[in-house]
């Protein structure tokens, strides 16, 4: 069915623009987040809408926004997730104009969240409002969410909810980040679409060895030793791992490339060619490194520990490990790997306060035809294919609950302007062209679901 009138989407594009701006004049910098102005301002909007939203607060000033548009319930609820969140955007000298004006200029709205994500947080809202206002019958609820506290891990945000209120969000399907933007690789036009997240899972080496006098020589010292590993983690590489939802990003990229570039990156199927392909053969470092993230489990040593005083050998050293597990792979398979570099002599323990676990969803799910057919049908030159983040979202706490989580917030980009820098950058923007190309896949793709599938 068509949610609008073919003359009413300007008219929707405009109060979304106008709405986003707003929303980036919240200053919700997290740490320390003070998502609650932003959160009451968007329950006044949905009320004004005759909706009935729920402000539920975590903690004092980190407020989440929770609306239902009932259905029939003839088929289960579709969540829309957006952060109210942002990252910092220190050195405002930096930005082209204020990253909290909201500004409208050169083609673009300007400001810190104008990606990441507040427009998605709006683009659900739209959707809401749109088939609210038409009074469409649905088959499903649609819940909106609109949380705090992404950009620190979650824990007043989706992971309060998850834990605290489950069945106020508990959907068979999930929309939100990171995915649905259009890449441009050799004249084609790519929407990534996300599938799968990696997991955290951060650990402690730690050497230990004979304390002593700092004046006599120590190869045994317990800080020598631990260099030895960390020297070790940055030459060694984690084995190879192919997850299904890499093998089809790998195949459909390389695919609609062909030529010589498709033929390489086909070869990263391959667990005996696939490093050195990363490491020798792909001209682009940084496009390497994101082949070889998604590829492999990673470690980062971040944090060292050691000794208090420079003449005192310290009896144990420590160094604190940011490692991602691909989804299939648990703490203890990380743990052995990295053993296998290190070699005996150290004791390696997980830090339990991350419990965010890997996120993958079937890669051929009908949902991803629902948006590979909204998507073509607005960019007739779309390739949509699955992807897995790196990093987490949302989606991985959801996840626990059982709901399909799928990143898919589309918008068509310009050429040249790279998504991922916008991400916690400078000049944070997003294109208004590109952004009501997408608010229209977004709410067609939405009805589509609630109505039909
Ligand atoms: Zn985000």
């Amino acid at each position: 069915m068509e949610i609008l009138k073919e003359s009413e989407w300007e008219g929707l594009f405009s109060e979304a623009i106008a709405d986003l701006a707003e929303l980036i004049r919240f200053k919700t910098v997290n740490p320390p987040g003070n998502e609650k102005p932003a959160a009451e301002w968007l329950a006044e909007i949905l009320r004004e809408n005759g909706l009935e939203p729920r402000l539920i607060e975590a903690a004092p000033g980190r407020a989440n926004v929770i609306c239902r548009l009932k259905g029939t319930g003839e088929k289960p609820p579709i969540l829309l997730d957006g952060h109210l969140d942002v990252v910092s955007a220190e050195d405002e000298s930096k930005w082209k104009y204020p990253p909290f004006s909201g500004q409208i200029a050169d083609g673009y709205l300007w400001g810190r969240g104008a990606l990441d994500m507040k427009q998605t947080v709006i683009a659900n809202l739209m959707a809401m409002l749109a088939l609210k206002r038409a009074g469409v019958k649905l088959k499903r609820d649609l819940i909106l969410a609109a949380v705090a506290d992404e950009e620190a891990g979650c824990k007043y945000g989706a992971g309060f909810l998850v834990d605290n209120h489950p069945d106020l969000i508990r959907a068979e399907y999930g929309l939100g980040e990171i995915g649905g933007f259009s890449m441009e690789m050799s004249g084609k036009r790519f929407y990534p679409i996300e599938v799968a997240e990696k997991a955290v899972c951060w650990f402690r080496i730690k050497a230990r060895g004979e304390p002593g006098h700092g004046s006599i020589p120590s190869p045994e010292s317990s800080v020598i030793k631990l260099a030895q590993a960390i020297r070790k983690l940055g030459e060694h590489k984690l084995p190879y791992h192919l997850t299904p939802q890499v093998k089809e990003f790998v195949t459909g990229l390389a695919a609609n490339l062909g030529g010589f570039k498709g033929f390489m990156l086909k070869r990263l199927l391959n667990p005996l060619l696939a490093d050195l392909i990363i490491d020798k053969v792909l001209p682009d470092k940084k496009l390497a490194r994101t082949f070889w993230a998604v590829l492999h489990n990673t470690v980062n040593p971040t944090v060292v520990r050691a000794g208090e005083k420079t003449n005192v050998i310290p009896s144990e050293a420590m160094v604190e490990v940011d490692g991602r597990l691909l989804p299939g792979q648990t703490s203890d398979d990380l743990m052995n790997e990295v053993k296998e570099i290190i070699g005996d002599g150290y004791e390696l323990e997980t830090i339990n306060i991350n419990r965010i676990g890997a996120m993958a969803q079937d890669p051929h799910d009908p949902i991803f035809k629902v948006f590979e057919r909204r998507l073509k049908a607005r960019d007739p030159q779309a390739i949509v294919i699955p992807w897995l983040l790196v990093g987490f979202t949302d989606g991985s706490y959801y996840a626990r609950l059982g709901i399909k989580y799928f990143g898919f917030s589309p918008l068509r980009l310009i050429p040249g302007d790279n998504f991922q820098d916008g991400f916690h950058g400078f000049n944070e923007r997003i294109p208004i062209e590109g952004y009501k190309f997408g608010l229209r896949v977004f709410l067609e793709t939405v009805t589509e679901l609630v109505t039909e599938f």
